[in-house]
């Protein structure tokens, strides 16, 4: 048994199937423990999984959905129950403090199930259809379950991301099977024990482990819908893989969230938000701060302030100490912080704080600032995923509103100022899934409001009433009000009779708005 060395997002198998026998160990990036091993599951292995799930998934999709929700409040109870080992596992898997293992990951589920099993039975009850034509029929739409949904996630949120899109496949009736990070696979094993404790039907959520070539072997399998969070040029695969197999999905992709502050921001409020939002999970959220554009008013000022709160942040293990950053994943996410900054440097951009790799065992990196960046640097262009906030001074929120949709990505977006009228008219014209105004990263867990992103961030929505119904599938009945006589005006046969009166229905139907000119039209 050998034990696979991964490059982030490139391992896919060339045979068409996982490295069968192979093992993945996960390491806790803030000290370099090793945590745990978790077997390479084989093509076979994933395709029996996907199986059983179809399986259990046949009992559990007749279930009305109040029932449904009402069972699945137990899985609520036991994340609950267990919130303290989760946010131990998630601490030293991920390496993130454990506020935000507690306020990130697990309040957010726990607040999910709570929400949508109460919700869940009206959002996805039959929605009748009033025709504005065929008045003489009626319609509705009824929400049935897909089948299997797979989920492949990502190492940042190795809890929230996943569960999210789990516990909706398993409200509307389907089963899930997730493949998680091959970088945090210990976090939705500690999941599937707790889901193991509730009684739910055991092969009704299943993980299975291994590499990129499990997220293939599971699309493979031919799932109903699958849900992909991850990279761009990983989604990029996944969704042609899905393409192929006409498999539906959700992509939720990278991010390069721009936050604007104008000139009449709070400026204490930005400057704490900038660093929250840019700092939490030491920058490797997807919709972390990752460019600010600072009106010429308050940018020096600005910076100034944010210098300061960063110079308070203690950065260190989690798992051993109260620390406000924790730990980089791995070692390639510290070189893309190190070649983003002495591009930006070699550029002309001002180190404000930071800039360095600090010493092991673990991977950290300062929380840095840099100033005076410009869209010539790939800090300000590409995704960074890392513990740097490049400033920029603009002129006008018109200029940092061009700048700000200067991206192909458009996840997230932050405007600050004192003025909502104003902000909300810029927010609206940020091309982005989400923008919210005087506040960070909030949105993602305002589960109720969907999140998703636009150009290259991915497309289809998780969170939300419409995501819900969406992870369902929808389908259309359409019925007769009376019963109607023996063959019905457009039926055969086509005489030139029947073209001038549908000739003259459609005159009376739509040639103008007056009754008295369309009652005209009928002569
Ligand atoms: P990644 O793309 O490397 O991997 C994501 C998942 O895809 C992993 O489970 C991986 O094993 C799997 N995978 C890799 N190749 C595959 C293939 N060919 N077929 C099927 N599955 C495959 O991403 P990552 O490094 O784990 O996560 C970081 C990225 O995720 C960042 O770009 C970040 O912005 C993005 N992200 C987006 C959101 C969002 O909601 N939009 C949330 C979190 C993270």
């Amino acid at each position: 048994m050998g034990v696979v060395q991964f490059e982030k997002g490139a391992a896919v198998g060339t045979n068409g199937g996982p490295p069968a026998g192979e093992i993945i160990r996960s390491y806790a990036p803030a000290s370099g423990e090793l945590l745990g091993e978790v077997p390479v599951m084989s093509q076979n292995e994933i395709f029996a999984v996907v199986e059983r799930a179809r399986k259990a998934q046949a009992a559990w999709g007749v279930l009305p959905v109040a029932e449904r929700c009402e069972r699945l409040l137990r899985l609520r109870d036991a994340i609950v129950e267990h919130a303290e080992e989760l946010v131990e596992t998630i601490t030293r898997e991920c390496g993130k403090p454990r506020h935000e293992a507690l306020a990130h990951e697990v309040t957010i589920i726990a607040d999910l199930l709570t929400h949508y099993c109460r919700r869940a039975p009206d959002v996805l009850a039959p929605r009748p259809i009033d025709l504005h034509l065929f008045k003489h029929r009626k319609s509705y739409v009824h929400y049935t379950p897909r089948g299997v949904v797979g989920v492949i996630s990502p190492w940042n949120y190795p809890f929230s991301i996943p569960m999210g899109d789990v516990v909706f496949a398993l409200i509307t009736g389907s089963a899930a099977v997730l493949k998680p990070s091959e970088v945090t696979p210990l976090t939705a094993l500690k999941a599937k024990s707790i889901y193991n404790g509730t009684g739910l039907p055991e092969d009704l959520f299943a993980v299975v482990t291994g590499l990129g070539a499990a997220g293939q072997a599971l699309i493979d399998a031919g799932v109903d819908k699958l849900v992909f969070t991850g990279g761009v040029e990983t989604g990029r695969r996944v969704a042609a893989a899905c393409g192929a197999r006409l498999i539906p999905c959700v992509m939720e992709l990278g991010g390069k969230a721009p936050l604007i502050a104008c000139a009449d921001a709070d400026l204490e409020r930005t400057a704490r938000a900038i660093v929250y939002g840019g700092f939490s999970n030491a920058g490797q959220a997807c919709i972390s701060v990752e460019r600010v554009y600072a009106h010429k008013d308050v940018h020096a000022q600005l910076v100034a302030r944010v210098k300061e709160l960063v110079g308070e942040l203690r950065v260190g293990d989690p798992s051993k100490d109260y620390v406000d950053v924790g730990a980089i994943i791995f070692p390639k996410q510290i070189e893309i912080a190190e070649r983003h900054i002495e591009d930006a440097l070699a550029k002309g951009a001002e180190l404000v704080t930071g800039g360095k790799k600090r010493p092991g065992p673990g991977q950290f990196f300062e929380p840095t600032v840099l100033a005076n960046c410009t869209h010539e640097m790939t800090v300000m262009t590409e995704e960074i995923f890392g513990p740097i906030v490049p400033f920029a001074k603009v002129e006008s929120n018109e200029e940092a509103l061009s700048l700000a949709n200067a991206s192909h990505l458009g996840l997230n977006a932050y405007v600050f100022t004192r003025d909502t009228a104003k902000g909300r008219a810029l927010a609206e014209r940020i091309e982005a899934g989400s923008v919210v105004l005087n506040d960070v990263l909030v949105n993602y867990g305002a589960t109720d409001a969907p999140f998703g992103g636009i150009k290259q961030s991915g497309y289809g929505r998780v969170h939300g009433d419409d995501a819900l119904r969406d992870m369902a599938e929808s389908r259309h009945v359409n019925y007769n009000r009376f019963a109607g006589p023996e063959r019905d005006p457009l039926w055969y046969p086509y005489t030139g009779k029947s073209l001038g009166w549908m000739m003259r229905g459609v005159r009376f139907l739509f040639a103008g708005n007056g009754i008295i000119q369309r009652l005209g039209k009928l002569i």
